[in-house]
């Protein structure tokens, strides 16, 4: 089975003639537009909030391109990857037909939008290891197969998928390969958005909502051929991320000074964190993380989870989640809520 984009994408969206909005079609210099039926006289805000946004955020894709090395056409940005997951199932998936393939333990936004997208779910659990079942994921592939997400650093596991799996599977899998990148910047291992000239099936996402502390403007990242971003233009609403968003984020982009410092910080907090926990007797593991949280394994999660909860310390209890047996996903704080965290603790039984 050969990768061939064009098979992939549904009839719907191959014959899709785009929204052809009033910015798209004009390129050139003007003064005056009139052209989007916009409050010409201004905005009560600041700045140019009267006028719809650049579709395509070119400055913003400018401004990533310089620091992720990779060109800006190859850049999509999404509202949230919530919009992106959910492009990618609009794009390739036909409701009630086609299927998609995930690897449990992992992040749930894949299986919600596909119940959405009513797509059918293929489930290949990770290897004991939390390492992807590469023959497992083969095995389940058949001609409806169009995705195949791959979360690394792994949501909630933490760790790093073998590359060589990840290769492995990039060139066999016959459908498109989402590597889910949203913990990246606090990995050992290297991205894998300089491989998208080696090989067509494949699209890394990453966001802005973690290391880059801008969870709330939604900003989601795709990298991919010129081919797919191309499909993802023209599906997307055609103003999909605000200009506020824009904005802000090419303000915070160029201020990578401290995003960077606050990554190291992190690690060593991580490593900090994990190595206190482990002398408490209920603590069980801590799984090695490569991402800005682990997953902790304890004698009665449910138990631990109400014990911090009625002391307002939040935790994710992920111990309904299958090979997550007893275990809390740990957020890492600053060192002083990592602090209350662990006095908690030492009053816990
Ligand atoms: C947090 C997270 C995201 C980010 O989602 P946004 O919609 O960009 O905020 C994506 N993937 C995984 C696995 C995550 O844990």
């Amino acid at each position: 089975m050969k990768f061939e984009l064009e098979n992939l994408i549904r009839d719907n969206i191959k014959k899709l003639k785009p929204y052809s909005s009033a910015r798209h079609e004009f390129t050139g210099e003007a003064s005056v537009f009139l052209d989007a039926n916009e409050n010409a006289y201004g905005s009560p805000l600041v700045d140019a909030f009267n006028r719809y946004p650049d579709p395509l955020q070119w400055q913003l894709k400018f401004q990533l391109a310089k620091i992720k090395g990779v060109p800006a056409e190859n850049i999509f940005i999404g509202n949230g990857s919530d919009e992106v997951i959910d492009l990618a199932y609009r794009i390739f998936c036909n409701p009630a037909k086609d299927n998609v393939i995930v690897c449990p333990p992992t992040y749930g936004m894949y299986e919600v939008s596909a119940n959405i997208n009513d797509v059918a779910i293929k489930k290949v659990n990770l290897l004991p290891n939390f390492q992807l079942d590469v023959e497992g994921i083969l095995n389940a592939v058949d001609e409806n197969t169009k995705l195949l997400f791959v979360c690394s650093p792994n949501n909630p596991t933490g760790n790093n998928m073998n590359r060589s799996d990840v290769e492995l599977l990039l060139n066999n899998f016959p459908g498109i390969i989402i590597i889910d990148e949203a913990y990246i910047n606090y990995s050992s291992q290297k991205s894998f958005i300089q491989e998208l000239t080696e090989y067509s099936n494949l699209i890394v996402m990453q966001t802005l909502s973690k290391a880059w502390g801008l969870a709330a403007l939604r900003l989601g990242l795709a990298y991919a051929s010129l081919d797919i971003i191309d499909v993802f233009n023209k599906v997307k609403p055609p103003y999909n991320v605000n200009k506020a968003s824009q904005m802000l984020a090419l303000d915070a982009l160029v201020n990578t000074g401290v995003v960077n410092d606050w990554i190291k910080e992190v690690v060593a907090e991580r490593e900090d964190l994990a190595k206190e926990l482990l002398n408490f007797s209920f603590v069980q593991t801590i799984y090695p993380s490569d991402a800005n949280f682990f997953l902790m394994k304890v004698d009665d999660a449910d138990k631990l989870y109400d014990y911090l909860a009625g002391n307002g310390v939040i935790v994710r209890n992920r111990s309904k989640e299958i090979m997550c047996e007893n275990c809390l996903r740990i957020t890492i704080g600053t060192p002083e809520e990592n602090k209350q965290l662990l006095n908690l603790l030492n009053k816990y039984e």
